[in-house]
């Protein structure tokens, strides 16, 4: 693990349903009733009263967030966002990644939440590419941080070693020690 920004952004390696944090986001589709990767993993670990509570959310478009309780996950919320499609990055894809992010801190900064995780959204069945994507998550994070007085901690949980080497270089650029 490694931290960076006084400590406020944190890079780790591993699952996210294991994350006991105010809340994690899952890298959703529109019709937020679950799908492979990462939301798989987390409606199987919350439960099937996860599903039900999204059943009332009715979906959510490209670059929204909705959050709900984590059922029986260790982190109290989950927040839904729903990442773009890489089309090829002239589709308006960086505004809705950068919206994904944005909206997630919100929901968890309007709630008062002390910590939020994010897992690199879009960048596996979505095939956003890991390093631009990675960018926009540093910078929003960093932004969150700053704009949300309650929020003392982002981290970003990485599943891969890859991925983890890429967070950790772009953070050593893009954020302070
Ligand atoms: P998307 O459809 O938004 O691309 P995916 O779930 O396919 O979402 O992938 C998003 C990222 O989540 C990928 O980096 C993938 O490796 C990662 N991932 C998959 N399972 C987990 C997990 N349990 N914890 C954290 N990250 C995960």
């Amino acid at each position: 693990m490694r931290r960076f920004e006084a400590g406020r952004v944190e890079i780790v390696k591993g699952d996210i349903t294991r994350l006991a944090v105010g809340a994690i986001v899952n890298a959703a589709n529109e019709s937020l009733l679950g799908g492979g990767g990462v939301d798989g993993a987390i409606h199987r670990a919350a439960g099937p009263e996860l599903l039900a509570e999204c059943r009332l959310l009715g979906g959510a478009r490209t670059g929204q967030a909705k959050i709900t309780g984590g059922h029986r996950l260790p982190a109290r919320h989950v927040i839904h966002a729903v990442g773009p499609v890489w089309r090829g990055g002239t589709a308006g894809e960086p505004a809705q990644l950068a919206s994904c992010y944005r909206e997630s801190l919100r929901l968890a900064g309007e709630r008062g939440l002390a910590d939020i995780a994010f897992p690199a959204i879009s960048t596996g069945v979505y095939g956003y590419p890991l390093e631009p994507a990675t960018r926009i998550a540093l910078a929003e994070g960093k932004a969150g941080l700053a704009r949300w007085t309650a929020l003392a901690r982002v981290v970003y949980c990485c599943f891969s070693e890859r991925d983890l080497e890429v967070y950790e270089r772009l953070a050593a650029e893009l954020l302070g020690p």
